[in-house]
């Protein structure tokens, strides 16, 4: 396996902060560890079986770790359509023993890509329940990815931690308008549709917006002009690619792209925007957006603004966190029993689509999140007076991310979703009434992403004191 690690250094004196950060410059460690899983594993994204047949670019976990002081906190963003809470929980408690990170400060994000593993979740359980059932184990599982999962994550923790170096940071947000899409719409029956197609006469309009903000961190060596790593956060999901090779889909070529501009040991790290409701699908034309060509257009946009970047001055590293109760969808035992009447048909295209999608919503509620709450983190780090990054589990809507990043007192605000957990979309008020498959594959209650969004926005008041 591939393993990269990546010096940065320089040195930057706060001023006018607390005593301690005007004592102390901000170091930052970057470190890349590669989490390929074995050829012929499944592919997770889709509600079919589907077995890998290769790599078309290899899957890493990107960590980053920032220090300043006594204050430590690590970002590590892996090229997985998501990351279990048990995953997550499991890979920041080693580190946290291996670095000495608290765990709370650790964010374990996913990219969202739909060309890595099915690792965990209800479509993985039923498929490896039946492969045991059928053939005494699972031979399409070489590994126990989940497991091996959380030692690299560690790993790449420990790694960006042993890289620490004094570092210059940079940071601002473009905007990019050509390549994301809100994919839900009003139809002129009355209904809201996801993904109605492609010059489908009955679209009235979108349903809702996009978040055109490229969010970017750029990390500087001591003396050089040119950065050496470098945080993106857009809100577009990671569908582009399709087919079975392992891909990070559009962030790979992010990086490519990038690297031509900064050289090739630039590190890209890429964290998901809001983008449960976007996608690249433009409905005002049939073409079909190429993964190259969106990536391509977030390169161009994240070149062109970073000579602009304002240069973070006055660093002041702090990071802090809630574990908020969210509600749980409750159903009832009739629907319980419909659900596992139809538990190996899950994969099953026969089915009408939303029933396959509902029933296996229910079974996970019922075999993965029992009690009738769940427990979500929310974290936000602090990176310097006008600068923050937030994160939230699962796959939240647009219009979330957009009412944090408003009532942020930062000046600077990413927000990155899929991060310690995935309990599947988190829509909004407006949307549960509206419906739809992302409501249907909903595990929240209503009420549950706006919750999410008060605790974000406390943390953030906190940090900003
Ligand atoms: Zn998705």
């Amino acid at each position: 396996m591939r393993t990269s690690v990546f010096l940065i250094a320089c040195l930057i004196m706060s001023v006018g902060v607390s005593r301690s950060a005007r004592a102390d410059g901000l170091e930052a460690g970057v470190a890349v560890v590669e989490i390929t899983p074995p050829k012929g594993y499944r592919m997770a994204g889709y509600y079919a079986e589907r077995l890998n047949t290769g790599t078309h670019d290899p899957l890493n976990a990107k960590a980053v770790v920032f220090r300043q002081g006594d204050r430590r906190a690590a970002l590590v963003f892996c090229d997985l359509v998501g990351i279990p809470a048990e995953v997550s929980r499991r890979a920041r408690e080693r580190a946290e023993k291996a670095t000495g990170i608290p765990a709370v400060q650790i964010a374990v994000a996913a990219t969202h890509s739909h060309t890595g593993p099915l690792y965990y979740g209800i479509m993985r359980t039923r498929f490896h329940t039946k492969a045991i059932a059928e053939h005494g184990r699972d031979l399409l599982e070489a590994i126990d990815y989940a497991e091996w999962l959380a030692e690299r994550v560690s790993e790449a923790i420990a790694k960006a931690q042993a890289a620490l170096a004094p570092v210059r940071l940079a940071a601002g947000v473009a905007q990019e308008t050509r390549i994301s899409f809100n994919r839900r719409f009003h139809m002129k029956d009355g209904t809201v549709r996801f993904n109605p197609g492609a010059l489908n006469p009955e679209i009235v309009r979108p349903a809702g917006p996009i978040d055109p903000d490229v969010g970017i961190v750029m990390l500087y060596p001591p003396e050089g002009k040119s950065p050496i790593a470098g945080l993106t956060v857009f809100a577009l999901h990671l569908d582009t690619v399709g087919g079975t090779e392992y891909s990070a889909d559009y962030p790979n070529y992010l990086e490519t792209d990038l690297r031509r501009a900064f050289g090739p040991k630039y590190v890209s790290l890429f964290g998901a925007g809001t983008c449960g409701d976007i996608n690249h699908i433009d409905v005002k034309t049939k073409e079909r957006a190429k993964t190259e060509a969106i990536a391509a257009r977030l390169a161009e946009t994240v070149r062109t603004a970073e000579p602009g970047l304002e240069p973070l001055t006055t660093p002041a590293l702090a990071a802090t966190s809630k574990l908020v109760r969210v509600p749980l969808q409750q159903y009832p035992d009739d629907e319980v029993a419909d659900a596992r009447s139809k538990q190996d048909r899950l994969g099953d295209a026969k089915l009408p689509f939303l029933d396959r999608v509902k029933a296996a919503k229910i079974l996970d509620l019922q075999e993965h999140y029992p009690g009738k709450t769940v427990d979500l983190l929310v974290q936000a780090f602090r990176l310097g007076p006008e600068l923050a990054i937030v994160t939230l589990p699962g796959e939240v809507f647009v219009e979330h991310g957009l009412a944090i990043k408003r009532a942020s007192p930062f000046k600077t605000t990413l927000v990155v979703e899929l991060a310690n957990a995935n309990p599947a979309y988190i829509p909004t008020r407006k949307a549960f009434i509206e419906g739809s498959y992302e409501i249907v594959n909903s595990r929240l209650a209503p009420g549950g992403g706006e919750q999410l969004v008060e605790a974000a926005v406390l943390l953030l008041k906190e940090l900003d004191k």
